[in-house]
């Protein structure tokens, strides 16, 4: 690389609202290098994040966070049409098809619009929502339109002690999109992350403060028994939340059923053979332990939440 490309390099902080992405947005204040910084909404954040992100340029004297929303109208239009085209073809009444129709109708919130544009929600073996909430917005909406001006780094706060594949991770690679990715922290402890607060005088995201051990959406859909315990007992409105967001997505598609987290039968529904277990069952039972086998089976599988995204997207789980 020349001389005159490296000065035009530009850079780009990836921003989660978690510890590890702050650490990296003050390293390169540090730096004295211009840079941006950017952060995906999903829909489903701790509004503590949100504030978080949104005031980190007040408390830190760094560049404002630019905060990017995937944007799902087009998806939902042309499901809509499919929907009213080929549903009654299918025999399937017509009060079902109108009303799975008019849920097709932009909300404005990412993940719900995903959810129903898909009729369903993500799931550890089809976890679309990594890329379709938070790499591709970024990618489009920020390092596509960088790229153009000249080559873009992106800055990554993922650490090598976070978990054994991010310890697989190089310090320094290509990304599809045409960016360069770094990962300035990745040989920092714990410790060296809450001294870059400390030096910065900067408190970190109160989640910490309240327990929760990662920073993402919530809940995630790998989050674990433990994690949506302490999310339903400290955030109900978020439970309740994804609970109403349960019903919609139910009755946007043919299936009239849809859980936030992958099917497991609801063995407390008699009356029901084989309806699947809605985020109200699951939580009941994280406080109570009490049988649930096949709970228990799910949740032993799940990896902790947050994304395994390459981009640090997401915190992984403490
Ligand atoms: S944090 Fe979890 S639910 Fe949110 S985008 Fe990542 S994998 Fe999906």
């Amino acid at each position: 690389m020349s001389c005159g490309h490296l000065s035009r390099v530009q850079h780009l902080v990836n921003v989660s609202g978690g510890k590890d992405s702050t650490a990296t947005y003050l390293l390169a204040m540090e730096s004295g290098r211009p840079f941006r910084a950017v952060f995906a909404d999903t829909g489903n954040e701790h509004e503590l994040t949100m504030e978080y992100v949104a005031r980190l340029h007040e408390r830190t004297g760094g560049p404002k966070v630019e905060v990017v929303r995937a944007d799902f109208s087009r998806q939902l239009a042309k499901h809509k049409a499919y929907i009213l085209e080929r549903w009654p073809l299918e025999g399937i009444p017509d009060h079902i098809v109108q009303e799975a129709a008019a849920l097709h109708a932009p909300t404005g919130n990412p993940y719900l619009d995903l959810c129903i544009s898909k009729g369903r929600f993500p799931s550890r073996m089809a976890q679309f929502c990594t890329d379709e909430l938070k790499t591709i917005p970024i990618t489009f909406q920020v390092v596509g339109p960088m790229l153009r001006r000249g080559p873009v780094l992106q800055w990554l706060g993922i650490r090598a002690a976070e978990s054994r594949n991010r310890a697989k991770q190089p310090r320094f690679n290509h990304h599809e999109a045409g960016s360069m990715l770094w990962r300035p922290i990745f040989h920092w402890s714990l410790e060296d992350v809450w001294a870059m607060h400390r030096r910065h005088a900067l408190r970190p995201n109160p989640l910490y403060a309240l327990g929760m051990g990662r920073v993402g959406c919530m809940p995630c859909i790998n989050c674990r028994k433990n994690e949506l315990q302490e999310i339903a007992r400290q955030f109900p409105d978020h439970i309740d939340r994804i609970e109403q967001w349960e019903a919609i997505v139910a009755a946007a598609n043919k299936r009239r059923s849809s859980t936030f987290f992958a099917a497991v039968t609801d063995p407390t529904d008699v009356d029901r053979p084989g309806t699947y277990s809605g985020v109200r069952t699951l939580v009941e039972w994280s406080k109570t332990s009490r049988g649930g086998r096949q709970y228990q089976m799910f949740f032993d599988q799940q990896s902790g939440g947050g994304c395994s995204s390459d981009l640090a997207l997401c915190e992984m789980a403490a």
